[in-house]
């Protein structure tokens, strides 16, 4: 196989390979040149290092190397000296120009070629294009450059620490700041021992053993502790440096820095850490800071390990608390922390530990603790107390509102309580004024009379307040008649103020809505009230009650009253003042004038349940104008609209009048063991002309019945040996048996069945509650009465159970007023009430000795007698029982009359006759009329009822 290469020819030379060839190829600049400057031969690469094209380019482009190759001629001039000196060999770098005028590096290594006389014949070299690896090496200096000055500013030492294999060690490498930071030479041979010395005997073991530990486990190395230099001051030096493995050895690079300012930091951060951690300790408060992934209790403050013990260290779930296999469900990390990881403030919760049992109101918060990391810091305060005390509070407050709940009815208990001896006191003196009296007498007992009704209306008010105060106060909603109520109320008025010599008077706007809705009886409470104020603190001048709309729409009106006078007026300091109760302006007053201070404290409570309220304009010694405002509605279609003002009217003149009693017939058996009682109701019983017999107790009773026939009982409850209610149902079960003689009810001879043939019982009992009541009804008695017994209510008895003795009594038109105007009610024959008074008030009164308290009571029992009386001739005709038809009518007929009712009573006469006649179609179309008789008759009750 032909080799390659070609064969080398005789004469020992390959062909291409002989000098010239070698020279052609070589890759380095080979030249010859004359000593003055002109090259005699160069190879292609002497050429191409200097830009030209050939060898003869080269040769002939230069005609002088020195100015023309050079850059700076005087390098040639140096080379060529140095070459003499130096034995005509020399290395020499210098910067050549290229052919196009670039300048370049070059070795040149060259030597002299001399003749046998020394004259220099040539220079022959080599050239070299060193550019490239001239630019290396200055890169590569200005790297160690900046290496250099990057450890001398680096702000401590870097060095290098070589352990060869045998255990040698060497610091081959400290950077000058060695000087600065350790005040050692960087250069020192002994850098390592000197830098030894330097470190604080307590750290030096450590530094040592850290050395040692980094050299046999190969681990980068790491080391704090003190450090003294030689000048004596002492820092904190941090080393740290990373090994790596060479052949023979284990080279550390690594840095050594002064970190005594951060040390110091350190150690006073961990000081006050601690002497935080000293102070939550001695607070009086639970505090403990746990971690907030871990729920590792960090700390837990003395007070808490008081109650948890020792538990730093454990989870805050599994020492904090009883019974928790985990994290707990009310855990407030989360509240803690905010959307971007920062601290949400703090929060605050109140929580019953289950360990202690103690109540703690609980702040928890964020902190970043030692290290950095947030975590839960919670500072609980027992509340223990304080909760118990809140629980005591609830406790005592439910209490006093039970108390104020039984006090308002021990309120009405009592009033009743006092009522009744008051009553008592009242009825006898009644009786005894009656009676033949001295002129001085009769002013005796007219004082106690006085005394009697004031303490009655102050016992009235307190019952009222206690009332409304239970919130047991409920206003009536009826249709009434502003202007109407007004006239009557300036009747009663007009009297009182003309005792005392001053003017009154009512002024109500043109625009006041009159035709209204609400609860006339207390409107009427408030202006009395008011009015009665103003009569009070005034001795001369006038009282004017002025009524206007304060605002209205088409379903209400906001009225307001006011009520002005020319009396002393009031302190300014003291208008508010004098509504709340019990106050008055000053008590020297309350002894002249009497008054117990609720009076304006009621009305702004009941102003206050109308939707008003109430205030007072005053000058002192002027005059005051207290005002009230109340919401009424409308009546359907109302368009009543005040005449003009009113001017104040005539007062009624005459005083007191005996009341003239209406008369019944009848005997009657009273049960009663107190003799005062017993006193007074056969006393009264007999001004209405009836016989009265007496039992001490229930089985007297029973025995007097047995004797004697009775149109009706009084039974007392409560009474020695047998009581009321025993002896009721004795009775009861007597009649029965048919023991007892069953009564007729007087005025009929109509054979009536069982129920209505009962002897009536009626229960009398000073209980004004109604379960008391109800007890008596369930034992059969019929009605009740309050005792001891007032004129009014036995009037009420006997009219209901014995019925009037002079029913026909023909009312007295003359007297009547037409408060409402007679209407055509569709029924021919019966119209005749067309004309005739709804209900004559002022014969009423006048047959009740103008007692208004007496009127009032008697109308609301004829109301309330009058509705079932009707329900039960309703009823009696659904059934076609004539005979209750009959007396049901009667009876409606003998109330009507009494109490002056004349429409409804004519109404019910002619009812009576056409039952009578058989028309039972009249009768039928008759109870629709007394319906709407009876609904007229309550409208003109209004302020009354
Ligand atoms: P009293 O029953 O004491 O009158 P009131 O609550 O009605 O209780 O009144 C409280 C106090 O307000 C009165 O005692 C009096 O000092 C003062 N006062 C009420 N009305 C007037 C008035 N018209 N003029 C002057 N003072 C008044």
């Amino acid at each position: 196989m032909p080799s390659p290469f070609p064969s080398p020819t005789d004469t020992g030379i390959i062909p291409g390979l002989d000098a010239s060839g070698i020279l052609n190829h070589a890759p380095i600049g080979i030249f010859s040149s004359t000593p003055q400057g002109r090259f005699i031969s160069v190879n292609p690469e002497m050429a191409r290092i200097c830009g030209y094209e050939s060898p003869r380019d080269l040769i002939d482009s230069i005609k002088d190397i020195e100015t023309q190759l050079y850059v700076n001629p005087e390098e040639r001039r140096n080379f060529l000296h140095i070459l003499k000196n130096r034995e005509d060999k020399a290395a020499f770098e210098c910067s050549f120009r290229r052919k196009n005028g670039s300048p370049f590096q070059v070795s040149l290594i060259a030597s002299i070629i001399r003749d046998h006389e020394g004259r220099t014949l040539a220079i022959h070299g080599f050239a070299t294009d060193i550019t490239a690896q001239k630019k290396a090496e200055a890169e590569t200096l200005i790297q160690k450059e900046k290496l250099e000055s990057i450890a001398a500013n680096v702000p401590g030492v870097l060095f290098r620490f070589d352990v060869l294999s045998d255990g040698r060690y060497e610091v081959p490498y400290v950077s000058k700041g060695s000087a600065d930071v350790l005040e050692l030479e960087h250069q020192r041979e002994d850098f390592f021992t000197a830098f030894l010395k330097g470190v604080h005997p307590e750290d030096r073991n450590a530094f040592l053993d850290s050395i040692e530990k980094a050299v046999t486990e190969v681990q980068p190395w790491r080391f704090e502790g003190r450090y003294t230099k030689p000048s004596g001051k002492t820092i904190w030096c941090s080393g740290a440096s990373s090994p790596t493995r060479h052949e023979n050895r284990l080279v550390f690079h690594g840095i050594m820095l002064d970190v005594s300012d951060r040390k110091l930091a350190e150690i006073q951060s961990a000081k006050s850490h601690k002497n935080l951690l000293t102070l939550m300790d001695a607070m009086d408060a639970l505090i403990y800071i746990a971690d907030m992934d871990t729920h590792e209790l960090l700390f837990l403050n003395a007070y808490g390990r008081r109650l948890f013990g020792n538990a730093t260290g454990t989870k805050c779930w599994a020492s904090l608390q009883a019974d928790q296999t985990g994290p707990c469900s009310f855990c407030t990390n989360k509240k803690l922390i905010n959307g971007e990881g920062m601290p949400a403030g703090i929060y605050q919760w109140e929580f019953k530990n289950t360990v202690s049992g103690r109540w703690f109101d609980c702040r928890d918060q964020a902190v970043p603790w030692t290290d950095g990391r947030l975590v839960r810091m919670e500072v609980a305060t027992d509340i223990t107390m304080r909760k118990e005390a809140e629980k005591k509070l609830l406790a005592a407050k439910e209490e006093a509102e039970t108390a104020a709940r039984t006090k308002a009815m021990f309120l009405a208990n009592m009033s009743h309580e006092i009522r009744t001896p008051m009553n008592a006191v009242l009825g006898m003196t009644h009786l005894l004024m009656d009676t033949e009296l001295s002129e001085e007498q009769h002013r005796y007992i007219e004082n106690i009379q006085s005394g009697g009704q004031s303490l009655l209306a102050l016992i009235n008010d307190i019952l009222d307040f206690s009332k409304i105060e239970a919130g047991k106060m409920h206003l009536e909603r009826m249709d009434f008649d502003l202007q109407g109520l007004m006239d009557d109320f300036k009747k009663t008025m007009d009297l009182l103020a003309s005792e005392k010599g001053l003017a009154f008077s009512i002024r109500i706007w043109p625009e006041t809505p009159l035709l209204l809705r609400g609860d006339p009886a207390r409107l009427r409470q408030i202006l009395i009230n008011l009015v009665a104020n103003a009569l009070k603190f005034t001795e001369e001048g006038a009282i004017e009650v002025s009524i206007a709309v304060e605002n209205a729409d088409s379903h209400s009106a906001l009225l307001r009253f006011t009520v002005q006078d020319t009396g002393i007026g009031i302190p300014e300091d003291k208008t508010e003042f004098i509504f709340h109760k019990f106050s008055q302006v000053d008590a020297s007053v309350s002894r002249r004038f009497g008054g117990s201070g609720l009076g304006l404290a009621i009305c702004r409570e009941l102003a206050g349940l109308m939707d008003g309220k109430t205030g007072v304009e005053s000058v002192e010694g002027k005059g005051s104008a207290f005002w009230f405002t109340a919401r009424f509605l409308r009546q359907e279609a109302s368009e009543k609209t005040p005449s003009p003002i009113h001017e104040p009217g005539e007062t009624e003149s005459g005083g007191q009048k005996k009341m003239a009693l209406p008369q019944f017939s009848g005997r009657v058996l009273i049960a009663e063991d107190n003799a005062t009682n017993l006193e007074v109701a056969m006393g009264l019983l007999k001004k209405f002309g009836i016989r009265a017999d007496s039992a001490g107790n229930g089985l007297e009773a029973l025995q007097s019945l047995k004797n004697q026939s009775y149109d009706l009982v009084f039974m007392d409850v409560m009474m020695p040996e047998m009581d009321g209610l025993t002896a009721t149902e004795e009775i009861r079960k007597q009649e029965l048996q048919g023991w007892l003689p069953v009564k007729e009810i007087p005025g009929t001879d109509l054979p009536f069945s069982f129920p209505l043939k009962k002897i009536p019982i009626i229960a009398m009992t000073a209980g004004a509650m109604p379960e008391d009541r109800e007890r008596c009804l369930e034992a059969g008695m019929d009605d009740y009465i309050a005792k001891p017994v007032h004129p009014d209510e036995l009037s009420r008895v006997l009219v209901k159970w014995l019925g009037k003795e002079n029913p026909e009594d023909t009312p007295d038109t003359s007297s009547g007023t037409f408060l409402y105007p007679p209407e055509d009610n569709g029924s021919a024959h019966l119209s005749g009430i067309k004309g005739i008074p709804v209900f004559n008030r002022s014969a009423l009164l006048n047959q009740l000795m103008y007692d208004e308290n007496l009127l009032k009571k008697i109308i609301k029992i004829s109301v309330g007698s009058l509705y079932l009386l009707i329900q039960e001739l309703q009823k009696a005709l659904e059934t076609d029982n004539s005979p209750a038809v009959h007396l049901q009518i009667q009876t409606v007929k003998t109330m009507a009359s009494s109490i002056n009712a004349d429409a409804l009573c004519v109404l019910a006469k002619k009812m009576e006759k056409a039952a009578k006649d058989g028309d039972m179609d009249t009768v039928r179309k008759g109870v629709a009329a007394l319906e709407r008789e009876f609904e007229k008759l309550c409208r003109a009750f209004g302020k009354d009822l």
